[in-house]
């Protein structure tokens, strides 16, 4: 896999800084995305621009693809303009979504009835570590395609890890969602406990922050709550969608069940498009 030449699907709060990272380690991207309008701040960046998902394969052998879900992932797989229609034999489609080993199983073997691999390479890390290169990629399939893809992981991630065929990656990243699901939980129950017991959330922030519960998101998010501020860096959609496909693998663990009400709830009052961290206020009982 040694071309520089690469196709691009979804321009979300991930796929945009992703494909920045490409182009300025030198990668020729050509990008697609379902709404046209969040292409062009790439275009200036230098990346080119496809009609449809097929049209890529006109002009690369790899194709990356970062979108919502598992539906959008089929949806630009099927159809006449879809990934399946054009594909080339030999060629690679690695997907960075989070979606379930179920559908990456499905579409790697459609794939290869065409002669093309696939890699399931979810990432960890959010928009900030996408903007630095600092994912977290974990990765499935045949080991030399991921070999063979590893140059372009180095210029997305900090690290990567091969785990086995596909799938594997899928299930590795919906087990650190599930902890991230924990820490976003538990940190907005501390600080509403705190809170009706007369302890400001600054105050009780300030006390996680110094304290050895601190961790990056507890620190990443303290901003949001005390701003009240929940633009979505990640969509609490997205999580409540990753618990959802972790219970699809079997996790039906105490906590495992309780973050996963807990988040459809949220989902289901409205708080879906905001940040993972208005489950605070959502916890709080206030209005989306
Ligand atoms: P996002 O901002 O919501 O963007 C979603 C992307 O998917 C957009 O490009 C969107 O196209 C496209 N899309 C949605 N439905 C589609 C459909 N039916 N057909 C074609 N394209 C469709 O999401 P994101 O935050 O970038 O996340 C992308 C993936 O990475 C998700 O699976 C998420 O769980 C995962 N992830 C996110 C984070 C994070 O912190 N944000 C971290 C790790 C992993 P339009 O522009 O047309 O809507």
């Amino acid at each position: 896999m040694a071309s520089k030449k690469i196709g691009w699907i979804g321009l979300g709060n991930m796929g945009t800084p992703m494909v920045k990272n490409l182009l300025k380690a030198g990668f020729e991207v050509t990008v697609y995305n379902r709404t046209a309008a969040k292409a062009a701040p790439l275009q200036e960046a230098g990346a080119k621009l496809a009609v449809s998902p097929a049209a890529l394969w006109e002009v690369a052998e790899i194709i990356i693809t970062m979108v919502a879900d598992d539906a959008a992932l089929q949806q630009i797989h099927q159809g006449a303009e879809g990934l399946l229609a054009g594909a080339r034999s030999g060629a690679t489609v690695i997907d960075m979504s989070t979606v379930s080993p179920a559908t990456s199983r499905e579409l790697a073997a459609k794939l290869a009835a065409k002669g093309v691999n696939y890699l399931d390479a979810p990432v960890a890390g959010s928009v900030k570590p996408a903007e630095l290169g600092q994912l977290v990629i974990m990765v499935g399939g045949k080991k030399e395609v991921y070999e063979s893809a590893v140059p372009i992981f180095e210029k997305l991630g900090k690290a990567q890890f091969y785990l086995g065929q596909q799938g594997a990656g899928n299930n590795a990243k919906l087990a650190i969602n599930t902890l991230l699901a924990f820490n976003m939980q538990g940190l907005a129950e501390s600080v509403l406990f705190a809170s009706e017991h007369g302890i400001s959330p600054e105050a009780m922030l300030g006390i996680i922050g110094e304290s050895a519960l601190a961790n990056a998101i507890t620190k990443m998010k303290t901003a949001n709550i005390l701003q009240a501020n929940y633009q979505p860096a990640f969509a609490l959609k997205h999580l409540a969608k990753d618990l959802r496909l972790a219970q699809g693998q079997g996790l039906h663990t105490p906590g495992g069940e309780a973050m996963h009400d807990s988040y459809q709830q949220a989902l289901a009052q409205g708080w879906g498009e905001k940040d993972i961290s208005a489950i605070f206020p959502f916890l709080m009982g206030e209005k989306a």
